[in-house]
């Protein structure tokens, strides 16, 4: 009797899943965690303006969040911090994360002072600078699985990993030295029990190299958020074999990212199951695309669809949504 009534009591406790939410800001960065104690995280928060920041808005207020716990931003392009200012007066904000701000950015000297203005204005007083090897602090489940973001990488340095294993055993290909502030982003893997996430920001290729040689300071990855909107500079093809991933999920635009490139160097990977895409590449054809099932937005023109994805609270399988798509596709979480 007390353990059919035990039973009747397990069935009853709310699911503690751990939640990602690709926002489409239109070949911006904007992905929106809550872990299974309802924290929430948000990496970059979009363009200026108020599209993007609206947007983020609402798939917050969908996932029942009052607030973002902690918004964490990658580097200093617009795309990626620009909409902090207008987000704030959405829903509020609690802790920010960075990786440190420069005094100019020669990148964009247009823009970065007036926005960087606000940024500071908004974060006064609530800010860290975050640097490879640190993590985020998080709140825990009594019981399920534990949950943890790690900083990689930031300001163009790896983190230290002793005991990381053996990564490609050839120095990979490397291009021209990327003066941009693409290089100093931050990266992080989420890891929620054994499944992983990674999320590189705008990383681009010398900077992803030193990631899995001589090491693999990844490790083997589930899902994985194409780097830079999946733009053919970013997209190493030494680190997706490295990491290895089940899923690729790219946050690009119509006329952003999702390289044929990076799409076939993907299809190729031992183990690697399927391609979703917040925008189908209109400047490719449908064979360089995943297929309209797996597109949020398949016209230019669009109606701002997200991909949701879930992690059952064992964290052995999770399942993927496309827009308002009613099919959900299921994954295993795979054994490291
Ligand atoms: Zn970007």
């Amino acid at each position: 009797m007390i353990g059919f009534l035990l039973l009747g009591l397990a069935t009853i406790v709310p699911s503690q899943t751990l939640k990602i939410e690709f926002v489409d800001s239109e070949g911006g960065g904007s992905t929106l965690i809550v872990t299974p104690t309802g924290e929430s995280i948000l990496i970059d928060c979009g363009n200026p303006g108020n599209r993007d920041a609206e947007r983020i808005a609402k798939a917050a207020k969908k996932l029942g969040l009052e607030r973002i716990d902690h918004l964490v931003v990658t580097h200093w392009h617009l795309d990626h911090y620009g909409g902090a200012g207008t987000l704030v007066r959405k829903i509020p904000v609690n802790h920010f994360w960075d990786r440190g701000i420069p005094d100019s950015l020669p990148d964009d000297p247009t823009n970065y002072p007036v926005l960087i203005a606000a940024y500071k204005d908004v974060s006064k007083g609530k800010r860290n600078t975050l640097k490879a090897g640190d993590t985020v602090p998080l709140r825990q489940t009594e019981s399920g699985p534990r949950v943890r973001l790690s900083c990689v990488c930031g300001s163009g340095v790896p983190k230290i990993d002793s005991k990381a294993p053996a990564g490609t055993s050839v120095k990979p290909s490397q291009m021209e030295p990327d003066p941009s502030d693409n290089a100093m982003s931050l990266g992080f893997v989420l890891e929620f029990g054994d499944f992983r996430f990674l999320d590189l920001g705008d990383l681009t290729w010398n900077k992803e190299s030193i990631l899995v040689y001589p090491s693999n300071l990844l490790g083997k990855i589930d899902v994985y958020q194409s780097t830079h909107h999946g733009l053919e500079v970013s997209n190493h093809p030494d680190l997706m074999r490295q990491i290895s991933p089940t899923i690729a999920i790219f946050n690009n635009g119509p006329r952003k990212g999702a390289h044929p490139r990076v799409i076939r160097d993907l299809r190729r990977l031992d183990h690697f199951e399927q391609i979703f895409q917040i925008h189908k590449n209109i400047t490719a054809p449908d064979s360089d695309n995943a297929p309209p099932t797996h597109v949020a937005n398949p016209a230019e023109k669009c109606q701002a669809l997200g991909i949701n994805l879930e992690v059952d609270p064992t964290a052995n399988h999770y399942t993927v949504k496309v827009g308002e798509q009613p099919k959900e596709h299921r994954f295993t979480v795979s054994k490291k």
